[in-house]
């Protein structure tokens, strides 16, 4: 577990302890699949006396699966271990800067008597991508990433009429409430925007904050975007850097543009004076919901804080982005943050937590934010489709 763990933090970036947790989470994909390979049952239909219905959930064949570079490993078990366990072969294609962990993982289970051609890595960026997603042998697709390369692998999946999962991006609202407990607030939100340096589809982008509380939520989130320590991953900081230079630079772009905006730099926005792709947590208040930095995902350690009034508001705020990935509200009063949490239109709902669910519950967005859902059993449909067996019981029934 700690070798894995550390290649997984030397290829992505991620503290070493951050790494190690989302290795433990790809072991416990395989152990949580595994207790459902004998539980893949059909059914039998009542259909009158002269026949017997029967169902039964097959494998499609070949699952493709392309990965993302934030969470390599643990997003590549958690398709690959429900595809395997309903009898699917697989084709996983991860991100090109982090492979590692998936080819290790590919050794894993050759070394575990995996036959061969049952769990096979192309390596590569966006032309093997391509090739995966418009193969006439590839069955079933699973895409996890942007949007935009959402959109394409999805009409490339039109061509063939291949089923294809989709989890996609998030800007996603935390509301908190006049009543909320700052402290527990100020705290699950900024494990939720600065964890893993921002890059998680399921981030605390928005924090969205009723107007009484708000210059005090500010402080509270600025002093612990400050504490936070930032280092490579081996030193196992709290903070690592951001993937890529590219990314990087996307980010830096996004400071940019939440200045020009009119937007308080409160903390944060200056890179680290050192190698590496380091951005402090950075927070911005005073932002306006139409502001880009507001709209558009940043995938980096960027908070937005952005106040309200009243519930209407907070709701219509919260829904005014074209994703729906995950949300979350902060109150003491239960009922008031049921009747938000009903209203947030995301696949996922926190209250007073946040990254709630584990690997046994679903996963996945409304709206831009994707198609199907991953994790829990509900995950296993969109590996399995169903067959209808009709018998006829009575020979006069012609
Ligand atoms: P990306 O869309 O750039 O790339 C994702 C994968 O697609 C990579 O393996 C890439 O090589 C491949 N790819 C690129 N072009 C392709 C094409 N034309 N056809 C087929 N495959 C192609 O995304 P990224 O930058 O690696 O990841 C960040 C994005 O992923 C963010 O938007 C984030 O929100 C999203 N994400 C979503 C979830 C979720 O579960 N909803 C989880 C993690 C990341």
């Amino acid at each position: 577990m700690s070798t894995i763990a550390t290649i997984e933090s030397h290829d992505q970036g991620k503290p070493f302890t951050q790494a190690r947790s989302d290795i433990e989470d790809a072991a416990r994909y395989f152990e949580y699949y595994a207790g459902a390979a004998d539980k893949l049952e059909g059914e039998s239909i009542p259909v009158g006396k002269k026949s017997l219905n029967l169902t039964t959930r097959e494998p499609y064949g070949v699952s493709g699966q392309i990965i993302p570079w934030n969470f390599p490993l643990s997003i590549t078990a958690r398709g690959v271990a429900p595809a395997l366990v309903a009898g699917n072969t697989v084709v996983v294609k991860p991100a090109p800067t982090t492979p590692l962990s998936a080819l290790r993982l590919a050794d894993i289970c050759s070394d575990a008597g995996v036959p061969d051609g049952v769990v096979n890595i192309v390596t590569g960026g966006a032309e093997p991508g391509v090739a995966l997603s418009s193969h006439t042998s590839v069955d079933q697709l699973t895409f996890t990433g942007s949007v935009s390369t959402g959109e394409a692998v999805m009409q490339s999946a039109a061509e063939t009429i291949t089923p294809v999962t989709l989890e996609l991006g998030g800007k996603n609202p935390a509301i908190v409430m006049s009543d909320a407990d700052l402290d527990d607030a100020s705290f699950w939100i900024a494990k939720g925007i600065f964890t893993n340096a921002g890059q998680i589809c399921s981030a605390a982008d928005r924090a969205v904050v009723h107007e009484s509380i708000y210059d005090e939520f500010v402080d509270r989130i600025v002093a612990r975007a400050e504490s936070y320590t930032l280092g490579p991953g081996k030193e196992d900081p709290d903070m690592g850097p951001l993937n890529h230079a590219e990314h990087f630079e996307s980010v830096l772009d996004y400071v940019e543009i939440g200045i020009n905006e009119g937007a308080t730099l409160e903390t944060g926005g200056e890179p680290l004076d050192r190698d590496g792709y380091f951005l402090p947590p950075t927070v911005f208040s005073d932002v306006d919901n139409d502001m880009r930095i507001a709209q558009e995902e940043i995938f980096g350690p960027v908070l937005t804080v952005i106040p309200f009034s009243d519930r209407e508001e907070a709701i219509e705020i919260a829904n005014g982005v074209e994703f729906g990935l995950t949300g979350g509200v902060f109150s003491r009063d239960i009922t008031q943050a049921l009747n938000v949490a009903r209203n947030i239109e995301a696949g996922s709902v926190y209250v007073n937590e946040w990254f709630g669910g584990s690997i046994e519950t679903p996963f996945g967005g409304t709206k831009k934010s994707g198609i199907g859902r991953e994790k829990g059993f509900e995950a296993l449909d969109s590996y399995l489709q169903t067959k209808s067996i009709s018998v006829n019981l009575d020979k006069r029934n012609r």
